[in-house]
């Protein structure tokens, strides 16, 4: 492995300024799953690596009943998954983090770094945009809050400064009658980058959808939402005809490619059939 100097920063301030310090020579450090592999295989060469494990403040995860669910940046994928508060009610994260690599990797992984690496495949971004989650970020100028959805520019872009880092993510709490679902599909059940994801939040007043938020992984550069899917079933009483135009409404706003992991044709049907399945699924969550 190529040699790096590595800072070991106390305070989020003190990271802030080696990250302006050495600029694009740097690269934060969480849990290392993508970014040492990366330095191993040749893919990034940073001279500087400043290590984010030891900044305090970064390890909360709470979740009350009015403000939603808060968490740190070096909250691990882990801790997500054996949270009984996030799965009782931020349910497609938890199915989502359930499925990520394996776990070894998940007691690493944390979620700012599933996010910041800004793969179009990476298993927590369909879930948190589904939910309408933010991003908490901090630069040399001070705090800002981002939404999710507007957080990614590109594969492996995002909006964020090489001088800022993620300090962590809010996710609103869900209203009575909110049902959601995350499904992630590979070619194979475990150890598997998704070929398409797809996360559905809901919520229902009887019969009727109040809103509904859809959100994509790995059918577009970017995770997506697909608003005009979302359009045909907000206000509306959802049926079999109804949910099927949706999903083929989710299709047609998808952009896949043809990779070694299915073709742009193969990823668009089962957008299809994945969106009709989770809003079912999600819907029968809600009641
Ligand atoms: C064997 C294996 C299997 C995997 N399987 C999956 C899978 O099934 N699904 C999936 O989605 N991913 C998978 N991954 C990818 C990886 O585990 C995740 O993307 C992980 O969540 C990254 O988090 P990390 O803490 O390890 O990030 P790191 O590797 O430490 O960092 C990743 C990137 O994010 C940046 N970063 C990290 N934290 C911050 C911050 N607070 N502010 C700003 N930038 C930050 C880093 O600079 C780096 O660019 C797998 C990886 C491995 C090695």
């Amino acid at each position: 492995m190529r040699p790096f100097e590595l800072y070991q920063p106390t305070s989020a301030a003190e990271a802030i300024v080696l990250l302006t310090r050495h600029g694009t020579r740097a690269s934060l450090l969480a849990g290392g799953t993508d970014l040492l592999v990366e330095i191993k295989e040749n893919i990034r060469a940073p001279d500087v690596v400043i290590d984010a494990k030891h900044i305090p403040g970064l390890r909360d995860l709470s979740v009350s009943a009015d403000g939603g669910l808060r968490f740190g940046a070096l909250v691990t994928a882990r801790e997500i998954e054996t949270s009984a508060a996030v799965k009782a009610s931020y349910r497609g994260l938890w199915q989502a983090v359930r499925e990520l690599g394996s776990i070894q990797v998940r007691n690493r992984a944390t979620i700012a770094g599933n996010v910041c690496r800004a793969s179009p495949s990476a298993d927590t971004l369909p879930p948190l945009i589904a939910d309408g989650a933010s991003v908490s970020i901090l630069g040399p100028a001070g705090s800002r809050t981002v939404l999710l959805e507007d957080f990614f520019t590109g594969p492996g872009k995002t909006v964020l400064a090489t001088d800022e880092i993620v300090t962590g993510f809010a996710v609103p709490a869900p209203a009575a009658g909110t049902g959601k679902c995350d499904i992630k599909h590979g070619r194979r059940k475990a150890m598997e980058l998704a070929t398409v994801g797809v996360a559905v939040t809901i919520t229902m007043d009887g019969p009727t959808c109040r809103s509904i938020r859809i959100a994509l992984g790995a059918v577009a550069p970017t995770p997506i939402r697909t608003r005009k899917a979302e359009a045909i079933l907000a206000g509306q009483k959802p049926d079999a005809a109804s949910i099927a135009a949706t999903a083929a409404a989710a299709a047609a706003e998808s952009t896949p490619i043809s990779n070694i992991r299915g073709s742009a044709d193969y990823r668009r049907r089962m957008v299809d059939e994945l969106t009709r399945r989770a809003i079912l699924a999600a819907m029968e969550a809600a009641r």
